[in-house]
């Protein structure tokens, strides 16, 4: 079943819908809270609508149960999301029929280079397993990225420049070991959900140029981008669900609401038992020209 061919690249400005998109690595903590919250600000203060999708297509990454504890967890802060949640388990069928189509049209080729290889190309992939008489038939799969993005702008960040090797690289979209890459499945779902908007963390500012050529050789209608500071707890170094971030506490979520908005520059909200009345308060007062223009802020 290829869900892709439902992708329309019709839509209004006024039909903003923004998402939230965790993978299932472990409890939400604060970092993913305040992504959480700025994409959510971002949808209601515009009327827009707000999806959750669960990025459940690295099992080894995963943990048992975090996908129910992150959506009870956005439940408890009052993050309500509008329709059905999509996983990214259930569309398997459509990132292999693209990948199929890809194959079959010469658009992306299977690589069998290791590591160590590609180290010796200087760290960038240099497209040999694309140029071969015969072409492997197995091994991970690359795109031919014809495409290659090096700047965009962001709606908070501004012009974003990249580095020319690995914005023109032929990326990987499935792995060797049959997982779908996240570049593939991201570019396919937001297309599919229809989001005109990608609100994240600043630790996603350099993949953006990929997404902006797949969205491109797709032939879809890209989503604007805004990238966020990341909460770090040293310099250059993120909290993560990795890294084994605390939980946040999901019993009194009026104070993390609160410093979650101050982290996004945001002003605090009075404090009041219903965290739905906050939240409505916050996105009443919600002011993307207050948040910070840091790609990571140091708690
Ligand atoms: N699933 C990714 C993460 O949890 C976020 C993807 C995105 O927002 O594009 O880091």
């Amino acid at each position: 079943m290829n869900q892709d061919s439902t992708v329309t690249p019709t839509r209004t400005q006024s039909d903003y819908i923004g998402r939230f998109a965790p993978s299932p690595s472990g409890p939400l903590h604060f970092g993913s809270l305040v992504a959480a919250l700025g994409s959510y600000l971002r949808a209601r203060s515009l009327g827009g609508k707000w999806l959750v999708r669960i990025e459940d297509i690295d099992p080894p990454r995963e943990v048992t149960g975090a996908a129910d504890m992150i959506l009870q967890t956005l439940s408890a802060y009052g993050l309500n999301w509008d329709g059905d949640i999509l996983y990214q388990s259930q569309r398997l069928d459509a990132y292999q029929a693209k990948i199929d189509k890809l194959l079959s049209q010469d658009q992306a080729y299977y690589c069998q280079c290791t590591r160590k290889q590609i180290q010796a190309m200087g760290g960038s992939y240099d497209g040999r397993c694309g140029r071969l008489d015969s072409p492997h038939t197995h091994g991970a799969i690359r795109i031919r990225n014809t495409a290659g993005v090096e700047r965009f702008q962001d709606l908070h960040m501004g012009d974003v420049c990249l580095d020319t090797d690995f914005a023109t690289e032929d990326f990987i979209i499935k792995r060797s070991d049959g997982l779908y890459a996240y570049q593939l499945a991201v570019v396919m779902d937001d297309a599919f959900q229809g989001i005109t908007e990608v609100v994240r963390g600043c630790d996603l500012l350099t993949p953006t140029c990929r997404q902006i050529s797949l969205n491109q050789q797709f032939s879809y209608q890209s989503p604007l981008w805004l990238h966020l500071p990341l909460v770090c707890d040293a310099p250059g170094m993120k909290l993560s669900k990795q890294n084994h971030a605390q939980a946040i506490d999901t019993d009194k979520p009026q104070t993390s609401l609160n410093a979650a908005l101050t982290f996004l520059g945001q002003q605090a909200v009075t404090p009041q038992s219903d965290i739905r009345e906050m939240l409505a308060e916050a996105v009443a007062q919600f002011d993307l020209s207050a948040i910070p223009k840091q790609a990571e802020i140091v708690l």
